[in-house]
């Protein structure tokens, strides 16, 4: 990083930033991607890959690589304890990847990053951005290095730089939504499981909301609404949710705890995606509860979005296709807002009654194919 002035700078290399960076070197654009951290993040976060975003990774090569260390789930049934409340099948979805793949976030990160250095790509480390001032074409940055502090200009500054985005802070754009009251316990485990390994489960129980899901080399992500203040969850607390709130089996046995976290969740959304050369995207630009697991997902796809966007502008000098591409994520943002809250509403119901009725809705909502089906659609992001 040795020039001033830059045509494109993009901030943050988690999986939006990457996959900008990818898509863009991949249409034959270079950037300048900048990232605060020494090395990148090692711990599993997001571990679900829609169909969609399958999709959009595949002329970069990354797909190919994805599919080769992940695990693909082809159904997501809902129950409570032991009984069958609905099952949903992705095996109908009309798409080349009719499952969920899953994989760590930090594997999917390295492949995207593999597949940016391939194409001569890379990502300066650590650089983080301290200040940016608009200028009349372009956008100032005060940035500090390991050894020291500079200024660099670009036309164009993206803003991938996650939920505490300072770009989206210092281009002054409302980050707006609220906070939900529950925390979340998050843990890879190696365990003993008597269900389809083709399967992920979410369980609704007195206890609360527990999800099981497969990932590769015999794995398993289990995540937990809990009522208890944030700290690392040990190998006796997972078992303890697993037999209050899992199926009452014999065959179940956690082996090893392999990764646990527990954090709080919010839903907010950006009041827009763009302010003059300013741009943002991925959690910079929306957050939501882990159900369903869409988070990364719609980042990656907004990443892809916005280097064909940024490629036309740059071709034709028109900025049309970035107001275009900003109304159209904006639009897919609010609608997965919308349905991970009430995903996240209906699984944390606290009252016997509500329960009871809600699971009579979802059986009798389950036994409706084109209702299943559309629920799978939307889960994919097959819009
Ligand atoms: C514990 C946990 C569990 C999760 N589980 C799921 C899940 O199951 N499913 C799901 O879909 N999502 C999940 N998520 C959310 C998912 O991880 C995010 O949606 C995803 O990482 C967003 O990617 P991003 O690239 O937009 O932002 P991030 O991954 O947050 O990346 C932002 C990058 O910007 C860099 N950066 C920040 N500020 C600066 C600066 N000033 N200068 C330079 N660099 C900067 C950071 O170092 C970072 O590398 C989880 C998140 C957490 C924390």
């Amino acid at each position: 990083m040795n020039a001033s002035q830059y045509t494109l700078v993009i901030i943050g290399a988690g999986p939006t930033g990457l996959a900008l960076g990818l898509e863009l070197k991949r249409l034959g654009i270079s950037s300048l991607i900048l990232d605060r951290l020494e090395a990148g993040a090692n711990t599993s976060r997001a571990a679900a890959i829609h169909a969609r975003t399958l999709e959009v990774l595949e002329p970069s090569g990354a797909t190919a690589e994805l599919l080769k260390y992940g695990f693909t789930v082809d159904t997501f049934r809902i129950r409570d304890r032991n009984q069958l409340l609905a099952s949903i099948s992705f095996k109908n979805l009309k798409t080349k990847y009719p499952f969920v793949l899953t994989c760590p976030q930090d594997r999917t990160e390295r492949i995207l990053f593999k597949k940016l250095q391939e194409l001569g790509g890379t990502v300066h480390r650590p650089c983080e951005v301290i200040a940016i001032r608009p200028e009349k074409n372009g956008v100032e940055l005060e940035i500090r290095t390991k050894n020291e502090l500079k200024t660099i200009h670009t036309q164009w500054l993206i803003g991938c730089d996650g939920m505490h985005s300072i770009i989206r802070e210092q281009a002054d754009i409302p980050y707006e939504g609220g906070d939900y009251q529950d925390n979340f316990v998050l843990a890879d485990v190696e365990m003993d499981w008597p269900l389809d390994l083709k399967e992920a489960s979410l369980f609704f129980s007195k206890e609360g909301l527990l999800a099981v899901v497969p990932l590769p080399e015999n794995q398993f992500r289990l995540i937990a609404a809990v009522d208890e203040d944030p700290s690392k969850p040990t190998l006796d607390d997972l078992v303890k949710l697993l037999d209050e709130r899992g199926p009452a089996m014999k065959g179940i046995a956690i082996r090893h705890l392999l990764w646990s976290s527990r954090f709080r969740i919010h839903h907010r959304i950006a009041k827009t995606l763009r302010r003059g050369r300013i741009l943002i995207a991925g959690d910079a630009a929306h957050v939501h509860s882990p159900a369903g697991g869409q988070g990364m997902n719609i980042g990656i796809q907004d990443a892809i979005s916005l280097a064909s966007a940024l490629n036309e502008m740059l071709k034709n000098g028109s900025e049309v296709p970035l107001d275009v591409w900003e109304k159209n994520r904006q639009q897919i943002a609010r609608s997965v807002v919308k349905l991970t809250d009430q995903m996240m509403r209906v699984a944390t119901l606290e009252s016997p009654f509500a329960k009871r009725v809600r699971n009579t809705l979802i059986r009798l909502i389950g036994k409706i194919p084109s209702a299943r089906f559309a629920l799978a659609k939307k889960l994919s992001q097959l819009y």
